[in-house]
């Protein structure tokens, strides 16, 4: 679903990612743990080139993004992404937050929109906060809708950037339940996360990125329960 060979990023004179491979397959979860400033949102932004990488190649769903002459438009429908601020439309109502893009970008009628939307709020166990406004919600729900927003487009792949770090703890707990309820699904995930719980339940693979590189990579269980570099071990002792 996703390969990522060789990608470097460079901001001016500062090399970020220094050669990433990476591969997720369809249905997979892959987490991707590190410490501040080691490239992990650079990365996740140059999967759906939201940064354009300086070197290297990304393709999703078989369409290769850095090809000069690609539909990025088109290619990025496919992909919902979710940040850790939330990014919903404060002057809309959490419905028409869930139906504006179905209906500029997929040219979807407003009954159809309405409907998907109200099917992707009660996946995230929110249909009764339909009318509400986003500054009504509490930090956690407001990102359930952003997820709900996401789903609304049919995405076949989800970039998740520290998705619960800006929430406060007591509220962590609901949009991991909804990521780990999606994952089961069999949605095809890539998710920066500092939760190692969630990351040692939920995903398939796991990879360890230091200063621009994939340091260690492989099932949770091994990479987080028993690594076997020295800065994974050192960056485990820290978090854990
Ligand atoms: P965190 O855990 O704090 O979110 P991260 O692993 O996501 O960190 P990035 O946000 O990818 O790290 O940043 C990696 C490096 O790239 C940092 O040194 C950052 O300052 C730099 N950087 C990121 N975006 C830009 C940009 N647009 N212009 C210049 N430098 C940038
Ligand atoms: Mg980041």
């Amino acid at each position: 679903m996703v390969v990522v060979s060789q990608l470097h990023k460079s901001f001016g004179p500062l090399e970020v990612l220094k050669g990433i491979d990476l591969s997720v397959a369809r249905g997979e979860v892959v987490c991707v743990i590190g410490p501040s400033g080691s490239g992990k949102s650079t990365l996740l932004r140059c999967v759906n080139l939201l940064e354009e990488p300086s070197a290297g190649t990304v393709v999703v769903n078989g369409v290769e993004l850095t090809d000069e002459d690609c539909d990025l438009d088109g290619a990025r429908i496919k992909i919902g992404m979710v940040f850790q601020s939330f990014n919903l439309f404060s002057h809309l109502s959490v419905l028409d937050n869930l139906t504006v893009a179905q209906r500029k970008v997929l040219k979807r009628g407003k009954a159809e929109a309405e409907r998907i939307a109200h099917e992707n709020l009660e996946r995230v166990g929110l249909s009764e906060k339909a009318t509400s406004m986003p500054a009504q919600l509490s930090g956690g729900q407001q990102q359930r809708v952003a997820i709900a927003r996401a789903l609304s487009m049919n995405p076949e792949l989800m970039l998740f950037d520290e998705p619960t770090s800006a929430l406060d703890p007591e509220l962590v707990g609901d949009v991991l339940g909804v990521m780990r309820q999606l994952a089961d699904e069999g949605m095809t995930m890539l998710v920066v996360t500092h939760e190692m719980q969630f990351a040692r339940e939920v995903a398939d693979r796991v990879l360890f990125m230091d200063d621009g590189h994939v340091v260690e990579e492989g099932p949770a269980e091994q990479v987080i329960g028993n690594p076997r570099q020295e800065r994974t071990q050192t960056f485990l002792a820290r978090v854990l």
